[in-house]
């Protein structure tokens, strides 16, 4: 990481520039820097993250705009309903690094660049798909019922008000026609799912047990 800051330093307006890191020279560049502060956060080492969100600065300031190391966490379910000083996920800040979110916007922005995006597109694809899954977060629910068809994407659920709802699973194929079935969910008011019934196709609410991975 000193490499890194004697490197900010130097590097004043140019686009990208070379660290020493073991003899090897290096190019840091941007997709580094946000790949670097993800993985950082994740080790929990903010001042590392931090190093790497000031070269991001210097080298793509577009990309830096606005962003803050507060952005990668995210709002505690369990102080939602009463504020808890004593809570093992966020210690009653409210807010807290979930590694499955983290992992998820750096395998998601891993994807696209390796699809051929540029950093930058490929970074505000990740960033968005993380905000619009963290702002969802306190959406949770509680579900209860019993499995009404297996799917190859998830279940059909029959509530125990008799209303069926989809549940995207990432493994339905271990569970059965009947069986019992509670936990949490999220509403994804955007999609729905189609099944057929007789010789009609019905549409109902899509739910998933997991934010954060792709439905
Ligand atoms: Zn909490």
């Amino acid at each position: 990481m000193k490499k890194l800051i004697t490197c900010l330093l130097m590097a004043g307006a140019i686009s990208v520039c070379a660290t020493d890191f073991y003899g090897v020279k290096l190019v840091v560049g941007a997709d580094d820097d946000l790949s670097g502060m993800i993985q950082n956060l994740l080790d929990g080492d903010r001042a590392s993250a931090k190093a790497h969100l000031e070269h991001l600065s210097v080298i793509a300031p577009k990309l830096a705009k606005g962003l803050s190391l507060l952005d990668f966490e995210i709002p505690c379910i369990d102080c939602a309903a009463k504020r808890s000083a004593d809570c093992k996920l966020c210690g009653g800040k409210l807010l807290w690094i979930n590694p499955a979110a983290l992992r998820y916007l750096q395998e998601t922005f891993k994807a696209a660049l390796g699809n051929g995006e540029p950093v930058e597109k490929a970074w505000v694809f990740a960033k968005r798909m993380f905000d619009e899954r963290k702002a969802l977060v306190l959406s949770r629910k509680p579900f209860k019922g019993t499995v009404f068809r297996v799917e190859t994407d998830g279940i059909l659920l029959k509530g125990d008000d008799g209303k069926i709802v989809f549940l995207a699973e990432e493994n339905p194929s271990g569970l059965k026609r009947g069986q019992s079935a509670e936990g949490h969910c999220w509403l994804i008011k955007e999609l729905s799912h189609s099944y057929r019934e007789g010789e009609t196709f019905k549409s109902v609410p899509f739910y998933v047990r997991n934010l954060w991975w792709d439905y």
